[in-house]
């Protein structure tokens, strides 16, 4: 782990000019935790009566503006409906519970456009002046789908980064008192990575160009804070804060706890939460939602919610190819009565990372992607070009292909094989191997069908008889003709990234850039005479089929490995 550096508040500007210091500051920093009592100094006032809930209920968004009683009924009616309490009009004791849950202090139901931020960097140098003009500059016209989609998120005029690779960083003088600076990182790397894996943006922590190039910045705090117009409230009720587009603050009186713990806040899921206000996204009242308002308590594994993911892919868009490969890997299992089950994983593999398709939940799994030689052992790290698994009555083989080679894979030792029971080594040129197949390969795949496998290069394809070991007589043959269109000119003809035959569609599915063209199968034959055997329907895109198949950041690529707290599997 690189040494962590703790800067005075005095040296931020010297940090803004100059580069990282050579010598850095001795690190000091105990884990002393008897500052997490609650003492009356900073505890934040409760909402007991008409009064502070009133304040309450205008800090939040409620009132809009009316001041008088009948304001305040129909602000408390609005409230209890949002809270999903019995609505009463009145403030009774859930109500008043309600108000004194631990919370976000972003407003409910105000737009948060117009709430002013107020940057670290305010002020009147240079600095500020770069950063409001970058802040403008952010401010990209809403997505055209978001303004044909009515709802919430377009009511209130949301926007969005118009980048794609946003940076981050905590803030030197905002450090927490409660954790090590190594934990407070960890937490925000992994937040930030949760929301790139189900977008198409990237985070990247960036501790060293100047202040105004970073887009988000986070820091700890308390009471009076980091220049900020809004003052924390001491432990209880508010915890944290986002400036839209901007900064988030955590209130260090409140007791932040790293994953797993089950005691105090999750600084991670307020993380998670006020990285949705900073790209946009209101509070939900959805239960299971990380934005809704208040906190929630602890579970272990949690992740972003259905209503979460599709929130911020409408502002975002989704993730799209191109693949390297996908396919579905089959395993045969023995049910406790010795019945022979055959399941299967789907895999998509793009440079040297790889998801697992949980075609149940129609998304990937969390924590993914991985990096292939993670979970693939002895097969090129990146790149792969194809996956063939032969199988028929009397074999059962699975091999990767890589530009001229080809290696095969022990499915229950789960490696490559170094050397088959035929006395064989790999890699083997698919010269040798295939003979008449040419090398390196677009894609490739079994058809159990036929017993065919089909070598794709170019605009042409090969089918391989895996019986006699030769080419079939009649290829190669130009794909267009092999695989003729349903709606022509509608079809790939050339260089495809992929070919799969998926056992949760019962289909052959071709990949090419981020779309996808799907075979003809019997039962579209059964139902429509007309189509031609092998034919590709026409071209639709990859991200309306399967979900969140998401780059991160590649500093983030081995965070699975060491957050024990998430899920595997
Ligand atoms: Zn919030
Ligand atoms: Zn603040």
């Amino acid at each position: 782990m690189p040494a962590a550096v703790y800067l005075p508040g005095t040296w931020l500007l010297c940090l803004l000019a100059a580069p990282w210091p050579a010598q850095p500051e001795k690190l000091f920093h105990i884990r002393d935790h008897s500052d997490m009592e609650e003492s009356a100094l900073h505890r934040a006032e409760p909402v007991t009566d008409l009064r502070s809930a009133q304040l309450f209920l205008s800090k939040y968004g409620w009132t809009e503006g009316s001041s008088g009683d009948p304001g305040l009924v129909k602000a408390i009616t609005k409230f209890q409906s949002f809270s999903q309490l019995p609505v009463t009009g009145q403030l009774d004791e859930a109500t008043l519970a309600a108000m004194n849950r631990p919370r976000c202090g972003m407003p409910d139901r105000q737009p948060m456009s117009k709430v002013d931020p107020l940057p670290l960097t305010s002020g009147t140098g240079p600095s500020a002046k770069v950063r409001k003009k970058r802040f403008l500059q952010l401010l990209s016209p809403p997505a055209r789908r978001q303004e044909q989609e009515p709802g919430p998120l377009r009511a209130r005029g949301q926007r969005a980064f118009s980048r794609r690779l946003l940076r981050w960083r905590l803030v030197g003088e905002g450090y927490s008192g409660q954790l090590s600076i190594e934990e407070q990182r960890f937490i925000f790397r992994l937040a930030f990575r949760m929301w790139s894996e189900v977008t198409p943006l990237t985070f990247k922590e960036d501790r060293l160009s100047p202040a105004a190039l970073i887009d988000i910045r986070l820091g700890f705090g308390r009471g009076r804070h980091l220049g900020c117009s809004r003052a924390f409230d001491g432990s209880g009720q508010e915890f944290a804060h986002a400036w839209n587009f901007g900064d988030i603050h955590f209130d260090d009186d409140e007791h932040f706890t790293p994953p797993p713990s089950d005691k105090g806040i999750s600084l991670l899921k307020v993380a998670v939460h006020e990285i949705g206000h900073v790209l946009g996204l209101p509070h939900l009242d959805r239960t299971g939602s990380i934005m809704q308002p208040n906190y929630v308590s602890q579970e272990t594994g949690f992740e972003l919610d259905w209503a979460d993911r599709k929130a911020i892919q409408k502002l975002y868009g989704s993730c799209e190819g191109p693949f390297d490969t996908a396919f579905d890997w089959i395993r045969k299992e023995r049910t406790r009565h010795g019945e022979l089950v055959v399941s299967f994983s789907t895999y998509f593999f793009r440079s040297g990372w790889y998801w697992l398709y949980e075609n149940r939940h129609n998304r990937t799994r969390y924590g993914d992607p991985i990096l292939t030689p993670i979970g693939w052992r002895g097969i090129p790290s990146r790149d792969i070009d194809a996956y063939v698994h032969v199988w028929t009555w009397r074999r059962d083989e699975r091999y990767f292909f890589q530009g001229n080679h080809y290696w095969r894979y022990d499915g229950d030792h789960d490696r490559a094989y170094a050397e088959d029971e035929r006395g064989r080594s790999y890699p083997q040129l698919i010269s040798e191997g295939f003979p008449g197949i040419p090398s390196p390969l677009d894609t490739a795949f079994y058809d159990r069908r036929t017993q065919l496998i089909y070598f794709f290069r170019g605009s042409l394809v090969f089918a391989f008889d895996v019986d006699r070991h030769q080419v079939d007589n009649s290829y190669p043959k130009r794909m267009v003709d092999a695989f003729p269109p349903v709606a022509p000119p509608n079809h790939p003809f050339r260089d495809i990234d992929s070919a799969y035959f998926s056992y949760a569609h019962s289909a052959i599915f071709f990949f090419k850039g981020n779309a996808y063209w799907r075979v003809v199968n019997d039962k579209d034959r059964r139902q429509n005479s007309s189509l031609a055997f092998n034919a590709l329907f026409p071209k639709e895109y990859i991200s309306q089929k399967w979900f969140d198949i998401c780059d991160v950041h590649p500093s983030t690529v081995k965070m699975k490995e060491q957050n024990a707290d998430r899920s595997i599997g």
